[in-house]
Order: structure tokens, then sequence, then C-alpha cells
């Protein structure tokens, strides 16, 4: 019978279609093979409230991405972990996986939020078929960066309750310069548009946690304004009713920190301007951030906690 990792010896598990045999050890954009390399597995309570609720959210946040982001706040994870190389991180089969996903749901996780898992779905997706038959009740949150292979999405139809995508682009030039991807805003849009066919709108429990449906974040980047006007074009145009979370954490990070026009925060005048943008087009139902929380939300992974959020009591 074929198994899901069969689709790493040709890989197109994402946009880049990079076709390499990740079964042999050869590697794409990614750099990641078939063991998964997990950064950091716990609770996490910095999400939006339907995702982290009360108890926390059960966070699997994979190590490697298929984007380059310039300003990543992940960066030790994503990209530095490419260069400091391999045993940084312990690496997970599928069995692993899915012990790990029972582990949260043990420590009382609201869901399981898998943290950029594009590069790895096939991975992911055995693992939640695994952990589904060893009694996994919770919903499968998929956490990426949206840029996604419809591929990959229409085969993970029905093992994941909650999409939460990033929509960075709609300008392809934007896209090339800060995540090395001129096509993110073609695969943004289509990997958005089936994400929503396959889950529809939020739906929360009693107490306003999730249990099915799309938020999509859009970090607003400093002086990008009319990219990020663009962005939320399109959404409105698939739902007014979907849930934004319109982020103003932007500092610089990584390699943003030398790059004209992005080497600075994002200002308060900038972020109020695009929320009253969200507002004007109709959206609904809005996440908005106050700018004070900019800090607050830069993880360090060379933490063995990364993140300073708490429960709330
Ligand atoms: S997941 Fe994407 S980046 Fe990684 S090898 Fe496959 S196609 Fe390339």
């Amino acid at each position: 019978m074929r198994s899901r990792l069969d689709d790493l010896r040709n890989c197109v598990s994402c946009p880049r279609r990079c076709r390499v045999d990740r079964s042999s050890g050869e590697m794409g954009v990614c750099r990641i093979g078939v063991d998964v390399p997990v950064a950091y597995a716990g609770l996490h309570f910095g999400e939006e409230p339907p995702i982290s609720g009360h108890r926390g959210s059960g966070t699997i946040f994979f190590a490697g991405c298929n984007l380059r982001c310039v300003y990543c706040q992940n960066h030790q994870i994503s990209q530095d972990f490419d260069r400091q190389r391999s045993d940084r991180f312990p690496r997970y089969t599928v069995d692993d996986l899915a012990g790990l996903m029972l582990d949260l749901q043990e420590q009382g996780a609201h869901n399981i939020n898998l943290v950029s898992p594009s590069h790895v779905v096939p991975q992911a997706a055995a693992a939640i078929e695994a952990a589904r038959k060893r009694g996994l009740t919770l919903p499968v949150v998929y956490n990426s960066g949206g840029y996604d292979s419809l591929d990959a999405l229409r085969s993970i139809r029905g093992l994941v309750d909650v999409y939460l995508p990033d929509l960075k682009y709609m300008d392809r030039d934007l896209a090339g310069r800060l995540s090395a991807a001129s096509d993110y805003p073609e695969a943004a849009s289509s990997a958005i548009r089936e994400m929503f066919d396959q889950v529809g709108e939020l739906e929360t429990d009693g107490e306003g946690v999730a249990r099915r449906g799309l938020i999509v974040r859009h970090l607003v980047l400093p002086g990008q304004l009319d990219n990020s006007r663009r962005c939320l074009e399109f959404l409105v145009g698939i739902s007014p009713s979907v849930h934004l979370s319109l982020m103003s954490q932007y500092t610089p990070q990584h390699r943003a920190r030398r790059m004209d026009g992005i080497d600075r925060p994002l200002s308060a005048d900038e972020y109020e301007e695009i929320t009253d943008f969200a507002l004007d087009l109709g959206f609904e139902n809005l996440f908005i951030q106050k700018l004070t929380s900019q800090d607050d939300y830069l993880p360090d992974f060379g933490r063995e906690t990364p993140f300073l959020f708490r429960a709330s009591s």
C-alpha cells in the first residue's frame, strides 16, 4: 500500500516543487529530510484567543521552512537552523510525532497547532492519522506562512480542522525581495481559497475556542501599506466575515536590520491606517493588537521556554 511518505521521493509538497528525493538524503530548499526536527513543543498562550483559549494551544514548532523571509522572527529555527546544522533539534518519526500530539492532549491543550508545516505535510498528515487511531480527539490547527501547495492541501482535507495561514504579500516583487518567493501571491491566494473551501468560517465552542474554520493573519510591514491594502482587498473578496488577525508586531529582525525601508518598527500611524482600511472594507471579525506588544511576540528559541506568554487567570 502506498504510504504518505512516498511523496517525499519526488518532493512537490510545497510550491517550490524541488523534485528531490528526500528519502535518500537529497535536500530541497527547506533542507529537511524524512524525519522531522521539532524546535519546540508545548502549551502556548500567545496565539489569537480562539486558538490559545485559557488552557493553551498545543504547539509543535517544526524547524526549517520553505520561505526565506528576511525579517523572520523565528529565524533561529527556520533558517539559522540550517547553518548550525543537524542535531540541534530532536528528529521525530511519524510515530514520535503522533506521540507528541497525544502528550499535548494529556497536558490539556485545546488543540494541536502545527506551526510551519508546509514543508512537512506528508509526515504531519501521517502523524495525525496515527494519533487519531491512538485516541487524539483535539482539533488540528494548520498554522502556515501561506506558501502552501494546492495538492498538499487537498491531500489533508478532513485531517485539519482549523487553518491559520499568513497572507503576507499580494505584490510579487516584494514577495521575491523579502521572502525569495515571487510566486507567493498566486500560491497563497489559491491556498487560502482552498482552505476556506475545506473548513469555512470560524466556529467556536461555548468558551470561544476554535473548533473549525479559517483565521488569516496579515503582518503589516513598515512602508508597505499598498501591499497590505491589496491583501485585505483579496480577503474581503472571499468573505467579509473571514476572521482576520492584523498583526502589528513587526520589528526588524534577522537580515531586515540591514535593509532600507524595513529596518525600523511599524509605526502606530501605519497600523491605524490599515486597521481603519480593514474596517472600511467591511471586515466583521478582526483581531487587532496593541502596538506596545511588539517585543512580547519575539520568541527566543535559545531559551527552554521560547515565549514570554503565560496563561491568563
Ligand atoms: S517541501 Fe518544498 S522546499 Fe522542501 S523539498 Fe519539498 S518542494 Fe522543496
